[in-house]
């Protein structure tokens, strides 16, 4: 590493902290360490940072991870060290032959929400142009497609946040729905607490009252599965009480009058028996909500994670248009995504129906700008494939083979045991990671990737604001970059051009491919970004005065053709499953501050494992003494689908119809194996957050 320090962000969640990497040469000549160091000009963040952030360097110089290519030996069938030739030779012979006897799409592309923007574009240029196979998509369809879908219905494009955090403290009102920020993202708790310290009002909507929600000024504890009958019933409310704001219904919208008439078929003490949420209450948060001269409403993965996870972002989004608090300073409808690069990698084409640019694959116009972009005939590129979970469901099927990079399914997955069964199945699996991950751990080859630290490439954060990540410190020997290994791929596969491993000439080809799309990108360059701590898209290219970039969207317009947001009218439906005598415990599940996604990282993180070592069953004190559980007691959740199992956790922080697991974990405590891949009929996202389950002692079973 170079002696300065070098600002770059850090490489778990979508807020992307801004930190600063320093060497530190170590005592016993054994080379140069990483250490993180504050970057207060960072506005992100300030300088804050979580311990996921904090220990990030860790895994640079961890003895677990990957440093040589393996292959599954035939003899042994074990995982053999081998020589990138080797692997990369195989790989493209084993992917060469599927699609020789099988057809293009059998083979299949799994990407993840943490690849950079240049990854996720190449990993999708290599799909459809080298692969010529349409079975591309990856986990970010797990984390916040629904909102994604229902954003780009209402205001004809998906940003997850239309405005940038700051303006948080100076809203009115905040109702932040489903996510507990003190834990996922806890740098960001400040523009919550600056919120209250300036007099707004925080209404937190969550089953658990969580660290978020013992912050709010109004705490609602739904049932899981009912958050879109309770945007109803506000809204009703808001009808009710004759808050609705006429003039900008009138002005700036279209189809009031279905949704205000879906809305009123949801009164309040219907709303009440649905999700548990007394009248009282319900009336309090619209008194809240509407008396704020501005307001926001923001979600997360808690309403988002279901089979009806569009229709429940729609309603809040109704909500939101209905006050007239969408498309003016400082109110609006939000979603905080939640991996790193969750905004850039839905983006640029890692998507089953997706081009760069936010372009539909559908699209003649936008097939033919991509295609020109990357010489080939548009006639020539796939059409939409299956999505994350239906691509998974299909592996062993007719997908034969499949390349998998930044992604763990078989811990993060819905109805893991099933997925891993699937994945067991394929005819060849090929696994890029920088550990050997639980996935990783079934592949016939392995390649050991970079890290964060170790490589250049820009992510997009949950405000839409481009950044970079610099690199610091060389790759210990043995280990390639993604592009690096997109690229031979591709000349082993006929491709010899076109294929860049340099970051910034890839990033340089998504300017160019992304311009005149919806995220545009084509006035955004490595140097502004570094000048300006990022920019937000859209950024077209301009003559001369270069563009500021649009940190805030929808002021003067929407999205749409006419410009005007559209109401998407919604109802109440029940979740895919309802608990019933045979299961009669609703399970949510969610995350711990400890730990990051499926742990693959983090769990290799001493200080993290040493904080959060292992899943727990979080119960009510009146649930647990009606089953004779104690704290600590370990406990089996059981569902249709499997069991999961970790210690008693009781608290009253709980709902007493519901029990809570988080999902970092894989083996017995995989709570995954129990949760319900019933899919939402338009954003395709499983239904993670509910399910209907029993509980035993684990020891039974
Ligand atoms: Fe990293 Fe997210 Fe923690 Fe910030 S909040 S340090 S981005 S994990």
């Amino acid at each position: 590493m170079r002696d300065e320090t070098i600002p770059t962000h850090c490489p778990y969640c979508a807020l992307q902290c801004g930190m600063n990497l320093r060497g530190v040469r170590q005592p016993d000549a054994a080379g140069t360490a990483v250490e993180v160091v504050e970057r207060p000009d960072f506005p992100v963040n300030r300088g804050a940072l979580c311990g996921k952030g904090r220990t990030s360097p860790s895994l640079l110089s961890s003895r677990v991870r990957l440093t040589a290519p393996l292959i599954r030996s035939h003899a042994t069938g074990r995982l053999e060290p081998a020589t990138w030739e080797e692997a990369l030779r195989t790989i493209a012979d084993r992917l060469r032959r599927t699609r020789e006897e099988h057809g293009a799409d059998a083979v299949g592309v799994f990407g993840g929400g943490g690849l950079t923007n240049e990854k996720a574009y190449t990993l999708g240029k290599f799909a459809r142009v080298v692969l010529g196979t349409s079975q591309i998509d990856y986990n970010g369809r797990f984390c916040m497609s629904s909102a994604a879908a229902a954003h780009g219905k209402a205001f004809g494009l998906d940003r997850g946040l239309p405005f940038p955090l700051e303006d948080i403290p100076r809203t009115g009102c905040v109702i932040l729905v489903g996510s507990n920020l003190a834990e996922t993202m806890p740098p960001a708790l400040r523009y919550l607490t600056e919120l209250k310290e300036n007099g707004g009002k925080l209404i937190v909507i969550d089953p658990r009252r969580t660290k978020t929600a013992e912050q709010a000024d109004l705490h609602l504890a739904p049932r899981p599965g009912t958050d879109l009958a309770l945007a109803l019933g506000l809204l009703h409310e808001v009808v009710a009480q004759g808050r609705t704001d006429e003039e900008f219904i009138a002005t700036r919208t279209t189809g009031w009058a279905d949704a205000r008439a879906a809305a009123m078929a949801h009164w309040p003490e219907l709303v009440e028996r649905i999700t548990g949420v007394g009248v009282p209450e319900l009336r309090e948060a619209v008194r809240l909500f509407c008396d704020a001269p501005s307001a926001m409403v923001l979600t997360a993965r808690g309403p988002e994670q279901h089979s009806k996870g569009t229709d429940t972002v729609s309603a809040w989004i109704n909500l939101c248009l209905a006050t007239g608090r969408a498309g003016r300073p400082l109110s609006g409808y939000g979603c905080l995504t939640g991996q790193g690069n969750g905004q850039g990698g839905r983006e640029h084409g890692q998507k089953a129906d997706q081009l760069p640019g936010y372009r539909k694959l559908d699209d003649p116009a936008a097939r033919a700008h991509v295609a020109e972009v990357w010489g080939v005939d548009p006639e020539s590129l796939p059409g939409p494939g299956r999505s994350a979970y239906e691509l998974l469901d299909a592996l062993g099927g007719d997908v034969k083979s499949l390349l998998l990079m930044g992604s763990n399914p078989v811990v993060s997955a819905p109805r893991a045991a099933h997925i891993e069964g699937r994945l067991r199945s394929l005819d060849f699996l090929a696994v890029a990671d920088v550990v050997l991950s639980e996935t990783a751990a079934l592949a016939d080859v392995v390649l050991p990737v970079t890290q964060w630290a170790e490589e250049s490439g820009t992510t997009t954060n949950l405000e839409g604001r481009v950044l970079l990540r610099r690199k610091a410190v060389d790759a210990p020997a043995g280990v390639h970059s993604d592009l690096q290994v997109l690229g031979a791929l591709a000349g082993l596969l006929g491709h010899e051009k076109g294929f860049p491993a340099d970051p910034e000439e890839v990033f340089e080809e998504l300017r160019r491919a992304s311009a005149g799309g919806l995220a545009d990108y084509s006035g955004i360059t490595y140097r502004r970004i570094a000048e300006e701590d990022g920019v937000f898209w859209p950024c077209p290219e301009k003559e001369g005065d270069p563009h500021p970039g649009t940190p805030r969207l929808f002021l003067d317009r929407f999205a749409t053709p006419d410009g005007l947001a559209r109401f998407v009218p919604v109802g109440h439906r029940p979740a895919a499953e309802e608990p019933d005598a045979e299961y009669p415990v609703l399970l949510t599940t969610g995350r711990v501050v400890a730990q990051y996604q499926s742990g693959a990282q983090t769990r290799r993180v001493d200080e993290l494992n040493a904080a959060a070592p292992g899943p727990f069953v979080e119960l009510h004190p009146q649930m647990a003494e009606r089953l004779g559980v104690r704290e600590g007691d370990p406990l089996a959740v059981v569902s249709r689908r499997g069991r999961a199992t970790g210690p008693a956790r009781i608290t009253t922080g709980i709902r007493p119809d519901t029990v809570f697991m988080p999902f970092h974990w894989p083996g017995e405590g995989r709570v995954n194996t129990v949760t319900n891949p019933a899919l939402d009929p338009t954003s395709r996202m499983p239904e993670f957050k509910v399910c209907a389950v029993r509980l035993e002692p684990a020891d039974r079973g």
